[in-house]
C-alpha cells in the first residue's frame, strides 16, 4: 500500500507516518516527487492498517497497490527515475544513453582502442566484462581483477564511466571499487542474494531481464534492489528464449512501452545479445529508439573475427559509428538527444 501525503504536509508528519509503519514491523520507502510525496509500505500489510494510517495528520489517502511489485511501480512513483552517473543521465524523456564496448575485456590495448572509438562515435558509458558468465565452463571466462584495472585505465583516459558485470555476492566489493555501474546478467536475474548484495553497494545497478522472466518476474527482481534502499536502478531487455533459432534470442521490443507503463525505471535495450548477429544490431537499435527506450547496450570490438567471446554479434568501430548516426536521426524526430560525456559542461 502507499500513503499519499497532503501537499502541505510537514516533515514531522512524514516522520510520524514512517514511525508508525516501522512500529508495525513494516518498512516505509519515501518518494518525494514534484507533484506529491508518498510513502510506500512494504512487508506483510493487513487491511486495518489502511484506516490506521489514514487517520494520521498530514495523510491525504492510503491506496492499495494491487500488483505484487510496489516500489518499481508507477503508482508508487509517477515520475520517471533518472539515474545519474557522472554527468550522464539515464532515463526521462530527453536523454538517450548508449553504453558500448567489448563483450569481454581481453587486453589493455583492446579495451583502450575500443573505448577511444566508442567515445568518438558518441557513447556515454564504456562496457566490458571482466567476470564472464559463459554457458560452457571451457570458454574464456574473463580476466577478473586485471580486466577491471584496464577498464579503470580506459575511464581515466576517456572520461567514460564504466559498466561491468558482477556474478557472485563475494565479488561485489571488488567490482564496485572499479565500476560506476554494476551489471546483473540474464543468468543471475533471479539470484536474489546477489541482487541484495549489489544493491547494498550503493552503486547504480543495471538489471538485465532473465531470458525466461516475465515482466512481473523482472519487476519483482527489481524490487529486491529497490527494497534495499538503492533507487539507482536501470532495466535492460536483452532477448528471451522462444522457439526461434535463427536469432540467438528473441528481442522483445514490446517490453519498452509495457515497462514504461508499469514502472518509472529507465529501460535500455541490448540488441547484441538480443539478436546474436551484428547486422541485426543497427535496425533493432533504431527501432528501440523509436519506441521509447532510454538507451542501448552494444558490443563493439576492434576485430570481431578475433574476439574471445560474442564476435558474431559485435560491431566494428565503423559499424558502431553508423549505428549512432541512424539512432541520432530517429531521436531527432522524437525531440530527444544522445547523452554524451563529450557534451560535458554544455
Ligand atoms: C553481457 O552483457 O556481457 C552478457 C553476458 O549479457 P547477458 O547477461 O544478457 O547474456
Ligand atoms: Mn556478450
Amino acid at each position: 500500500m502507499i500513503v499519499v501525503m497532503q501537499k502541505d504536509c510537514t516533515e514531522k508528519q512524514i516522520e510520524e507516518v514512517q514511525r508508525r509503519i516501522e512500529e508495525r514491523g513494516l518498512k516505509g520507502h519515501l518518494s518525494k516527487g514534484t507533484e506529491r510525496t508518498v510513502i510506500g509500505v512494504v512487508g506483510q500489510t493487513y487491511p486495518e492498517l489502511r484506516d490506521e494510517l489514514e487517520l494520521l495528520n498530514g495523510v491525504l489517502e492510503v491506496v492499495r497497490i494491487s500488483r505484487p511489485y510496489k516500489l518499481s511501480s508507477r503508482e508508487f512513483q509517477p515520475e520517471d527515475t533518472v539515474v545519474r552517473v557522472g554527468n550522464v543521465a539515464i532515463g526521462g524523456d530527453k536523454d538517450f544513453a548508449v553504453m558500448a564496448g567489448p563483450c569481454s575485456v581481453e587486453s589493455r590495448e583492446q579495451v583502450l582502442a575500443t573505448a577511444r572509438a566508442v567515445k568518438a562515435a558518441g557513447a556515454a558509458v564504456l562496457r566490458g566484462g571482466a567476470f564472464k558468465p559463459r554457458t560452457s565452463p571451457y570458454s574464456f571466462r574473463g580476466l577478473g581483477q586485471e580486466g577491471l584495472e584496464y577498464l579503470a585505465e580506459a575511464r581515466a583516459e576517456t572520461g567514460l564511466p564504466v559498466i561491468t558485470e558482477v556474478m557472485s555476492p563475494g565479488d561485489v566489493e571488488l567490482v564496485a571499487r572499479y565500476a560506476d555501474i554494476l551489471q546483473i546478467g540474464t543468468r543471475n536475474a533471479q539470484n536474489f542474494n546477489l541482487l541484495e548484495e549489489v544493491a547494498r553497494s550503493g552503486k547504480p545497478v543495471l538489471l538485465k531481464r532473465g531470458f525466461a522472466s516475465t515482466y512481473e518476474d523482472w519487476l519483482l527482481a527489481a524490487e529486491y534492489i529497490l527494497a534495499q534502499g538503492n533507487r539507482q536502478l536501470i532495466l535492460c531487455e536483452r532477448g528471451i528464449r522462444t522457439f526461434e533459432t535463427y536469432t540467438r534470442n528473441t528481442l522483445d521490443l514490446v517490453a519498452i512501452p509495457v515497462i514504461r507503463k508499469l514502472s518509472h525505471l529507465p529501460i535500455l535495450i541490448d540488441p547484441s545479445h538480443g539478436t546474436g548477429k551484428w547486422y541485426l544490431v543497427t535496425p533493432m537499435s533504431m527501432a528501440a529508439a523509436a519506441c521509447g527506450a532510454h538507451g542501448l547496450l552494444i558490443e563493439v570490438h576492434p576485430t570481431p573475427d578475433l574476439a574471445k567471446s560474442d564476435g558474431a554479434q559485435s560491431l566494428t568501430p565503423e559499424n558502431f559509428a553508423k549505428l549512432m548516426n541512424g539512432v541520432a536521426s530517429v531521436l531527432q524526430a522524437l525531440g530527444k538527444r544522445v547523452t554524451s560525456v563529450a557534451a560535458r559542461g554544455t
